[in-house]
């Protein structure tokens, strides 16, 4: 039997495995198939990598976008590994220089897209060849009821067919039991073994906000952020658009992306994005997969995803590396709306909307709940956890207040109303504000005109979503959004019910910021980021000299390793994690004089 930790630690420098990569790895040496189930960032590709290595033969990997081959093959490349890949975006020379390695058995590893793989050409081409295995990377784009399908990944049904010799070794990180049982059908006719690994992801912090004024709730979020990369996900086009422009505005080095830009603008970003530092996107969800960007330090919402798989996808693309990230998702009833909207006007099969609807329904209990936020994640994917001290609702246990008497001045409003208006005229009502609509109406005239006078506009929108939430009140699809009272409503109203509600916070406290380095005391701290901004600025000149994002000289957890350790030689150096042999004789000498310039 190889020892696999000799080659994990003399290829891709790492002195021990993740969860997980042991057993899939086993797996796969023993020549069988499998589906993996793992979170994002945990690692999937040394699974596939390292068996691809010690195989007689060679491995074709299937991956969706060319952004995410270029990235996996330059990190083999720069590791001493030989591998290539072929896909529409390269040069004809290029491409038939790569497919030429690969057929003369010199490349161990080809990068593909599933369209191209599953040309009869390329199938013919393949069959001379000795295939070990067939990987298929984001493998939820397979099925129908995964949050992302791909028509062409549908073809890769026939991949077990062509090749009965190869193992399939599929790999995603967002799956349900039926989505699971759906790439495992399609992919293998059921043969493979499935390898589920937990969801929890302990370095990314977690928080939700009731919108009042996403822009300034924005702002307050990254405040001390102005050095760190992120993604800001927006609703719509537009809203990416006004959002990059705000946030230039306010001195951040913010982007938009959206899928109605030029293709030329689009890769521009991604490419701006993973080799650049302190870049925020301003994106829908057109951006995000392929982004494999380690130091990613936050994700926010300034609306809500469509479901708690896209919500857990899309954070999941923070922290990478394993450092402390943070997470702040800020929703309004709006949205909540708007999204349902979305999911009732689109063409799919009612079968399918309402799973949608349910998926979105978890979400928004999400955003209000009122216990450890990670608990009611994890248990939307049927997992569990202590209370995590580190998101909002741990920190800050929200407090409850008696507001049966202002539950009731909103009932009566909306009852005396018609339960025929939005939250906007009854806020009005509410609030004596003598406009056309309420003038036009007599809603002047109304009992509760004018009650609720001491409270601001945004107190009682954020009463009002509370309401929702709670379920006292619901929202009316079908007539356009008008707000009406259900049966725990009428309980408050008839006196048979108290309703008591969270403190609403209008002044959002400034929460103590962490030192984003962690771990570090504060005297020497200064000392520390010089160094860490020496070691960045080297970093990023060799990345830009050989055309590769930054991480992939050095992820940012390295370089933090070397600021611990401060090694003084090749040999302490090569004994930080992520520096194997090849890092160490491109990278060691040039790091190891910086780090020795501070001493
Ligand atoms: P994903 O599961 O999302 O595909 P990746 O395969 O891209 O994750 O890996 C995420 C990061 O984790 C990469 O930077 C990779 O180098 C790192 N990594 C993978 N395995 C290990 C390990 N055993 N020890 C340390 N870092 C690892
Ligand atoms: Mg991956
Ligand atoms: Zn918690």
């Amino acid at each position: 039997m190889i020892d696999l930790k000799i080659t994990l630690a003399n290829v891709f420098g790492f002195n021990s495995f993740r969860p997980g990569q042991e057993d899939i790895i086993n797996h796969l040496m023993q020549k069988k198939s499998l589906l993996a189930v793992m979170p994002t960032g945990a690692g999937k590709s040394l699974c596939y990598q390292l068996p691809a290595l010690l195989f007689e033969n060679q491995t074709i990997v299937v991956s969706p976008l060319v952004a995410l081959m270029n990235d996996q093959v330059d990190v083999l490349k720069d590791l001493g590994i030989k591998a290539e890949r072929v896909h529409s975006g390269m040069s004809e020379s290029d491409r038939s220089k790569a497919w030429e390695g690969f057929q003369n058995s010199w490349i161990k590893i080809l990068y593909i897209s599933p369209e191209s793989l599953m040309r009869d050409s390329m199938l013919n081409a393949l069959r001379t060849l000795k295939i070990s295995m067939f990987v298929i990377d984001e493998a939820h784009c397979i099925s129908k009821w995964g949050s992302d399908f791909r028509k062409e990944y549908e073809q890769l049904k026939d991949l077990q067919y062509h090749f009965p010799n190869a193992i399939i070794s599929a790999f995603t990180a967002t799956a349900d039991e039926e989505t699971r049982a759906d790439i495992n059908n399609k992919l293998t006719n059921n043969k493979a073994k499935i390898f589920l690994y937990g969801f929890n992801r302990p370095n990314l912090s977690l928080a939700v906000q009731q919108k009042y004024n996403w822009r300034e709730q924005l702002i307050d979020f990254l405040e001390d952020r102005y050095n760190q990369s992120g993604i800001v996900y927006c609703l719509s086009r537009k809203q990416t658009e006004d959002c990059a422009e705000f946030l230039s505005k306010k001195g951040f080095k913010a982007i938009a992306f959206h899928a109605g830009l030029d293709t030329k603008v689009k890769n521009n970003a991604q490419d701006r994005f993973m080799t650049e530092d302190n870049l925020i996107i301003c994106a829908t969800i057109a951006f995000g997969m392929g982004i494999d960007k380690a130091n990613v330090r936050f994700i926010a919402h300034v609306s809500l995803p469509a479901s708690m798989e896209a919500f857990y996808q899309e954070i999941g693309r923070a922290g990478r590396d394993g450092e402390d990230s943070d997470t702040m998702l800020i929703f309004g009833n709006d949205d909540v709306y708007k999204r349902k909207g979305f999911i009732d006007n689109s063409n799919a099969p009612d079968s399918f909307k309402i799973k949608e609807h349910k998926r979105l329904d978890a979400l928004v209990t999400y955003c209000n709940s009122a216990t450890c936020r990670r608990q009611t994640l994890l248990s939307y994917f049927m997992e569990s956890c202590e209370p995590c001290e580190k998101c909002d609702n741990c920190i800050n246990p929200p407090e409850r207040i008696q507001g049966t008497e202002y539950a009731l001045m909103v009932l009566k409003t909306i009852y005396y109303t018609g339960q025929y208006f939005g939250s906007n005229h009854i806020i009005n009502v509410l609030r004596g504000v003598f406009n056309e609509k309420v003038r036009s109406r007599g809603h002047d005239k109304i009992k509760t005109f004018g009650f609720g006078k001491n409270n601001s506009t945004i107190f009682w929108k954020t009463f009002i979503q509370q309401m929702v939430s709670s379920n006292c009140l619901r929202i009316n699809i079908q007539k356009y959004g008008a707000i009406q009272i259900t049966e725990d409503g009428k309980k408050i109203i008839e006196g048979d019910d108290e309703y008591f509600y969270r403190k609403i916070l209008l002044d959002t406290p400034k929460k103590e910021k962490k030192s984003k380095i962690g771990r570090i005391s504060s005297s020497t701290l200064l000392e520390e980021k010089s160094l860490l901004s020496a070691l960045k600025s080297i970093r990023l000149k060799l990345a830009k000299k050989r055309g590769v994002p930054a991480y992939i000289i050095f992820p940012d957890t390295t370089l933090h390793q070397m600021i611990t350790n401060k090694p003084q030689t090749l040999v302490e150096m090569s004994e930080i994690n992520g520096i194997g042999p090849q890092k160490l004789e491109k990278y060691g000498e040039i790091f190891l004089s910086i780090i020795k310039d501070f001493n």
